[in-house]
């Protein structure tokens, strides 16, 4: 699985511009496996079969509505490895508890981030019947998915995830896609967006190659920044005259603008789930739990050690906030944002981007400026804004 699957200028909508933490997204990881191995993968143990015991899940819900922290819908997104690899009895298992354990008022949404490749029918039966939010991790062509995606005996993957993409068109359920772009990608913008528009992707999301855990380094860098510009141009003049594909990082950029919020001075940026303390929660499979970056959790990282901020068997997430560790990270990630805040003038709209690309790009939490802000805060920001303003000097 790519990193930065959730990451961006969160699009959550609080009742009010309220200070007090709640939770949008809670992250379960049911297993760490994978059963596949591309090579810009950051999780460290993705060979590994552990799987979450019905005991964790249930505390892991349960301590997640005694927190008091949820407000309206929960989104719970089913991540790590490849959640499809868990067999489909486990998830009938597991919704069921959950369904008994969230309280009758309460207003869930399942989620999956899926490599496609184990799609049949029975899953999408399954997806439809809990009406479950899925996106696929699909690169655009075979030449560009296959040169990183691919099986353990180091085959491409890409017959496999389109086989599951067109099994979803077929039973007409909606599904959006991620794609990451590494460098070879960046000259083939057209045939990326002709690619997808062929397959009939509506809704499309780029993560630039990042560099995060075990992914130490990527292939694109600053003398690139020409290059992804470019790319992000031609994706944007391709939607815009096409309207065929919803780009993520667009209409994101558009959202924000549109809604006309932004951030005074030093403002804490409630918008920003992962800055946000508790906004994401992560709990993996035994049952461990982290906030911030998803990405984050279980990592060892220095000054902190392990990531990870108790464990839902013993721990209620208000036991994390007066713990030494806890205090440590916030300060940091808290010093990270006033650095934005200070620095940088896309601030309002970012709210301090992402813990995880911090801390793996400049080796510390309280620090601003990375590749992810460049490529996937900035550039789309700059490309939206640049259009709305030529299209104001026409009118
Ligand atoms: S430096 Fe990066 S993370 Fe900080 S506000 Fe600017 S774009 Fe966001």
């Amino acid at each position: 699985m790519e990193g930065g699957m959730i990451n961006g200028a969160a699009g959550d909508t609080p009742a009010s511009g309220a200070m007090e933490p709640w939770i949008t997204l809670l992250v379960l990881q049911p297993s760490p496996f994978c059963n596949i191995n591309c090579d810009y993968c950051y999780l460290p143990n993705r060979t590994s079969t552990r799987r979450m015991t019905m005991d964790v899940l249930q505390n892991a819900i349960e301590k997640t509505f005694a927190s008091d922290l949820v407000r309206g819908e929960l989104t719970l997104i089913w991540h790590a490895g490849e959640p499809l690899a868990v067999p489909m009895k486990w998830y009938e298992e597991a919704f069921g508890i959950i369904a008994r354990a969230v309280p009758p008022q309460a207003k869930i949404r399942h989620s999956v981030q899926s490599n496609g490749t184990l799609i049949n029918q029975a899953w999408c039966d399954f997806i439809r019947k809990h009406n479950i939010s899925i996106g696929l991790s699909i690169d655009g062509p075979a030449f560009l998915h296959d040169a990183h995606r691919k099986t353990r005996r180091g085959e491409g993957t890409h017959a496999a995830g389109l086989r599951g993409l067109r099994l979803l068109r077929e039973n007409n359920l909606p599904f959006h896609v991620i794609a990451v772009i590494t460098r070879e990608a960046l000259g083939h913008a057209e045939e990326i967006y002709d690619f997808f528009e062929s397959e009939g992707v509506r809704h499309l999301g780029f993560n630039i190659e990042e560099v995060e855990a075990d992914h130490a380094t990527s292939s694109l860098g600053r003398e690139h920044d020409q290059r992804v510009l470019e790319f992000y141009e031609t994706i944007f003049r391709l939607q815009k005259e096409r309207r065929t594909i919803v780009i993520r990082e667009f209409s994101a950029a558009a959202q924000k603008i549109r809604s006309g919020v932004s951030l005074r001075e030093f403002d804490f940026p409630w918008f920003n789930e992962q800055a946000r303390p508790f906004g994401i929660v992560s709990v993996d499979c035994e049952g461990n739990f982290s906030t911030y970056s998803p990405e984050l959790l279980g990592m060892t990282l220095k000054p902190y050690g392990e990531f990870a901020f108790g464990n839902v068997a013993r721990d209620h997430f208000s036991d994390a906030l007066e713990t030494p560790k806890f205090r440590e990270v916030l300060g940091d990630i808290q010093a990270g944002i006033r650095r934005c805040a200070e620095t940088c003038s896309y601030y309002g709209y970012c709210g301090g981007g992402a813990p995880a690309n911090k801390y793996y790009e400049n080796g510390s939490f309280a620090s601003s400026q990375t590749m992810y802000c460049r490529y996937s805060v900035q550039m789309p920001l700059d490309i939206v804004l640049s259009d709305i303003e030529k299209d104001l000097a026409i009118s």
